[in-house]
């Protein structure tokens, strides 16, 4: 005999818990399932681990380039990494807790085991049949490892967080959000690092502006950048160390070699070929704009929905909208906004983007129509060092009224500066609506409220 649901959240990662919470918060009888820890890939391998790296970066950032002229004499005596990743691990283990608690608060049943379909109502956990009226697929994703000879002799970011040591040498191949990061974590931290990018730059879509600085500053300050770099396999050498053969003829060895060259969905995994739902060559789930799969109840959101953004945030937002909409009548048309979605790389230094690149804007809105400004300066925090480290900003506007519908940040705490700003985008900003407000001198963000 099924136990019977009204909604089953299935992984419980951000979209899976944030949408259980608000379906039983609005009385609905609400399953969570998750195999492994819950927070899905944010917090346990993804956004929340990294970002206690790279704070750590920071210390070591702040010690090594700028203490100095700001007149202390420090020595290091030691980083022990283990240290470092012990109090990431309790702090993750607290974040564990609190969820629990919350989902438990909310009265939402949480099942621990692996889902797999069995109908289009109906999944099995354990050998537990369950059934809901209506079953939300947000299993999430994985790291993709390339089709290339030697590949497994890599490690990917998941493996990349079980590290108990740190490598003395590293390449990072990938061009993309992890690749920067991890690259500019294991540089700052002291590891000898690489990063490995196919074409002429890492984040290659992103604004030029932000491109341009993030490579001259890793020129400068590193990690080392090797660009038109393809990767065409990797072999193991007698000293355990890992040689990284490139399409075109170089080698390089190192004792680390990490992928960070994308990610797939993991829909493979929850037998998904027992129900109707339509998925697209790649495994991700075909779903409209209300998270509806082809399936009538089921639904899908977060890493593993066709053409969206795999930010934890996205997850959330679509997974609360979706439990708003099935059970709160005030909102039958609730669903998540897509546009404008401000998104931040902590990469070294970090980037703060929201809405389109200048060559997108152009593309969109035709040369004639568009109006940038941008603003160059030396982050305040290193300009009184030796290490001065450039600040670089853009807003990219379209039309008469120069509505603002790009803006772009790289710099010393830009990654803190762009959330109010994408308020204002939202309410539809223009250029003189950001100049009528009052800078806050003296700060990095004020510039995005004075530019000429
Ligand atoms: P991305 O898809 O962002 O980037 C991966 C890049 O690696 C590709 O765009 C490609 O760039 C390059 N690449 C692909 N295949 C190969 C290959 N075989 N060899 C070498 N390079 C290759 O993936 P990530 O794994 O970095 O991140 C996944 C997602 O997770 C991101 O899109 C982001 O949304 C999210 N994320 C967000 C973070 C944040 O908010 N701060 C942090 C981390 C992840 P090219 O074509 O230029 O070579």
């Amino acid at each position: 005999m099924a136990q019977h649901f009204d909604y089953i959240a299935i992984g419980g990662g951000s979209g899976g818990i944030a949408s259980a919470n608000r379906a039983a918060m609005r009385g609905a009888k609400v399953a969570l399932i998750e195999a492994k820890h819950m927070g899905g890939t944010c917090v346990n391998v993804g956004c929340v681990p990294k970002k206690v790296m790279w704070h750590g970066a920071q210390v070591a950032e702040a010690i090594k380039l700028y203490a100095p002229d700001y007149g202390f004499d420090v020595e290091v005596k030691d980083f022990d990494w283990g240290k470092l990743v012990e109090s990431r691990e309790a702090y993750i283990g607290r974040i564990h807790q609190g969820y629990n608690k919350y989902l438990a608060s909310n009265g939402v049943t949480v099942i621990n085991g692996f889902a797999k379909f069995i109908d289009n109502n109906t999944v099995e956990v354990n050998g537990e049949h369950y059934t809901a009226d209506h079953i939300c697929i947000a299993v999430g994703g994985r790291p993709s490892i390339p089709n290339i000879p030697g590949a497994e002799l890599g490690i990917d970011s998941n493996d990349f967080f079980e590290l108990k040591a740190q490598p003395k040498s590293v390449a990072v191949i990938g061009a993309g959000y992890i690749a920067v990061e991890l690259a500019g974590v294991l540089h700052s931290l002291g590891t000898d690092t690489h990063l490995f990018v196919r074409k002429h730059a890492p984040l290659r879509n992103f604004d030029p502006i932000l491109i341009d600085t993030l490579t001259e500053v890793m020129d400068k300050e590193g990690p080392t950048l090797h660009t038109h770099s393809t990767p065409e396999s990797l072999s193991k050498n007698d000293d355990g160390s890992v040689t990284l053969h490139l399409e075109n003829g170089e080698s390089h060895t190192v004792e680390q070699v990490i992928w960070a060259i994308g990610r797939e969905p993991v829909t493979d995994k929850i037998n998904l070929a027992a129900t109707d739902v339509a998925i697209t060559d790649g495994g991700y789930v075909k779903v409209d704009e209300y998270q509806n799969t082809s399936v009538s109840g089921i639904y899908a959101l977060g890493d593993i929905m066709e053409g969206g953004i795999e930010l934890t945030p996205v997850a959330v937002k679509a997974g609360r909208m979706l439990a708003e909409r099935l059970f709160n009548p005030e909102m039958p048309d609730a669903k998540m906004d897509y546009n404008l979605v401000p998104t931040v790389v902590f990469s070294h230094p970090p980037i703060g983007t929201i809405g389109l690149t200048e060559p997108e804007a152009v593309a969109q809105y035709g040369e004639d129509n568009i109006k940038v400004y941008t603003s160059t300066f030396a982050a305040m925090y290193t300009a009184v060092t030796q290490h001065r480290q450039p600040c670089k900003m853009k807003l990219v506007c379209a039309g008469e009224d120069e509505k603002i519908v790009g803006l772009h940040g790289i710099g010393f705490a830009v990654d803190e500066m762009i959330q109010g700003f994408g308020v204002a985008m939202k309410m539809g900003a223009t250029k003189a609506d950001f100049d009528s407000v009052v800078a806050i001198h003296p700060t990095g963000s004020e510039e995005f409220v004075t530019m000429r």
